[in-house]
């Protein structure tokens, strides 16, 4: 099943994707979060309404499409440098962070504060940052709770699956201590979905990720490539952790991120970023002039950039 969540009537619903229509469930069986929750008693609940044939229909097109997930219970759980090429491009661009190729996959984590539906604007202010960059990834989302979960039974505590754009600050992710945290944790700069695809219909294995910064494709890559593939993220994450139904995990980017391009390219505000994935949909997403510097005593990033950062070549 593909699950999308939306606004109906000035309510956050959800609904099961039938080609271009959404059937709109009843709000009874709350949000996804709420469904995962459910396990297979939830999952059948859905499939006895939509059987039912009394459930209102919508046209896709026309919904304001919310992110699958609006409600997490900690922060987003992500993967960092899992495409070797992705890897290997930013060597000697890290300003002293360089390491060698990791054994074990690396893991971070950035607020849920970040998350955006898949058609919403996201936040910019090039006073926060002056290396604004696009990283496609492929998002899944833990349906059962576990701890130390083997690699070899790892995948059937995967849900389901969909796409994020984890927009990132590089001089932020860069300054603060060599954490990061920081550069990946900006309100309202995660698009998200736009569908939860549930995991009995997609074999992740057979997705193409790109990314298209106003058209221009800047990422295109097999997520067969990945360097730690799922059930080895899972084995890892979840060692001596406990894992719970809900949790969002993003799955590492592949080559072609602005950062380590040459010249480098840095996303400004009227830029339209796509990120698209085989069987997922497209999450399209245009920058937006926000005022996140507010009343900030911390000296503006533009200011200490003046004159080189923004590429002019999109
Ligand atoms: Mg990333």
């Amino acid at each position: 099943m593909r699950f999308a969540s939306f606004i109906h009537d000035g309510q956050a619903r959800i609904g099961v994707v039938e080609g271009e229509q959404v059937a709109v469930l009843p709000p009874a069986l709350g949000d996804l979060r709420d469904v995962i929750a459910g396990g297979d008693a939830a999952l059948q609940a859905v499939a006895a309404a939509q059987r039912g044939g009394k459930l209102p229909r919508l046209a896709l097109e026309r919904l304001r499409l919310l992110p699958p997930m609006q409600r997490l219970r900690r922060d987003v759980l992500c993967v960092g440098w899992n495409y070797w090429d992705h890897f290997d491009e930013g060597r000697g661009k890290r300003e002293g962070q360089d390491v060698p190729r990791p054994q074990a996959p690396t893991f971070f984590t950035k607020s849920p504060g970040t998350v955006i539906g898949p058609r919403d604007d996201i936040a910019f202010d090039a006073r926060v940052s002056a290396k604004w960059d696009y990283e496609a990834e492929l998002a899944l989302v833990i349906g059962s709770d576990g701890r130390s979960i083997r690699a070899d039974s790892a995948m059937r505590h995967v849900w389901g699956y969909c796409l994020a754009n984890d927009i990132s600050q590089r001089d932020l992710q860069r300054r603060h201590g060599g954490q990061w945290l920081k550069g990946k944790s900006i309100d309202g700069t995660m698009p998200l979905g736009p569908f939860l695809v549930t995991a009995d219909e997609l074999d992740p294995g057979a997705v193409r990720l790109q990314c298209l910064v106003n058209g221009e494709l800047m990422q295109d890559a097999a997520v067969a490539q990945m360097a730690f593939p799922i059930p080895e993220l899972i084995a890892e994450l979840s060692f001596g952790m406990t894992l719970r139904a809900g949790d969002l995990v993003i799955t590492g980017t592949p080559a072609g991120v602005g950062n380590a391009r040459e010249p480098q390219v840095f996303l400004r505000a009227g830029d339209t970023v796509t990120v698209r994935g085989t069987g997922l949909g497209e999450l399209v997403n245009r920058l937006v002039d926000t005022d996140l510097y507010q009343q900030s005593s911390v000296p503006s990033m533009a200011a200490e950039h003046t004159g080189g950062a923004h590429a002019g070549q999109l």
